[in-house]
């Protein structure tokens, strides 16, 4: 792996540290972050979501059809003069979709997501992914450690939340490390965990997933409250009602109970 120094005229551009975010400094924990990437499933293509200083890029640069989005302007800046050979798209990936992202009209191919994640979008980065289960085959990241703990939290505990039941339908998902403040310039408040989601085999969950949806959201909306009273708004037939499921809270339901569930609705 060659490492770019960093020329002087380089370092004249390096980002102002901005909008609170906060940057990885330590290169081993960056190379673990990307040596945590498997190609699960053989994708072709790989993105990186917000690549800073290109802390992670720089360990990322060989791998092929490799691309990135950054929103910064000076990061941009900064980038393009580093790896002037970089696919580098500068706009806000929640605005934008596949074609953008690697360029390409029509973009079809499997991809993975690698990203430090700007930690106050990072939710609603997996909602953007979502629709896009079935090219996205992996996603190697690291979030504010409570939010990566709450993705891969399974049933019956307090972490586990409408993220994820709605990830965990689709992907296997690992909490890896834990990655300390003081790892990063500044360092942050909380502490980071490091998370991989590998896509499984579901193709489509075996039922109404716009119902399903609902029910989730509806059920973790009011999560102490028994689903009897959290989906009292949904008009519920009396299949659903007299389910021992209605008895419990939507944290003690796993995907395949929302399934079931979902399907006595619809009876
Ligand atoms: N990868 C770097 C930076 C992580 S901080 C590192 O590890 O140090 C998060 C990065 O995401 C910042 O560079 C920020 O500018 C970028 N970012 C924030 N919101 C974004 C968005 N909506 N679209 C693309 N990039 C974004």
């Amino acid at each position: 792996m060659k490492v770019t120094k960093k020329t002087k005229n380089a370092q004249k551009v390096t980002p102002k540290k901005h909008l609170g975010q906060h940057f990885l400094i330590d290169t081993n924990i960056a190379e673990d972050i990307v040596n945590s990437l498997t190609n699960h499933k053989n994708y072709t293509h790989l993105l990186e979501i917000g690549a800073g200083t290109g802390v992670l890029t720089n360990f990322l640069l060989e791998k092929e059809n490799f691309f990135v989005i950054e929103i910064d302007k000076e990061s941009v800046t900064y980038l393009k003069k580093k790896y002037p050979q970089l696919p580098l798209v500068e706009n806000d990936f929640l605005e934008t979709t596949p074609d953008i992202w690697f360029q390409q009209e029509s973009f079809n191919e499997k991809f993975a997501v690698i990203s430090n994640f700007p930690y106050h979008i990072s939710s609603q980065i997996f909602f953007k992914l979502l629709p896009y289960k079935n090219q996205v085959l992996e996603i190697v990241g690291m979030l504010q450690k409570e939010v990566a703990v709450r993705l891969a939290a399974k049933p019956k505990t307090k972490d586990y939340g409408i993220l994820s039941v709605f990830l965990q339908a689709y992907y296997d998902i690992e909490y890896l490390f834990t990655v300390e403040p003081d790892a990063f310039d500044p360092p942050p408040k909380v502490r980071s965990g490091v998370i991989r989601l590998k896509r499984n085999d579901v193709e489509k969950l075996d039922c109404n997933e716009i119902k399903l949806a609902q029910i989730v959201k509806q059920g973790f909306n009011q999560r102490r409250k028994t689903l009897r009273n959290a989906l009292k708004g949904l008009q519920m037939n009396e299949k659903v009602l007299q389910s021992h499921y209605l008895d419990k809270r939507a944290e003690e339901l796993s995907v395949n109970d929302y399934v079931i569930l979902t399907n006595l609705w619809e009876e």
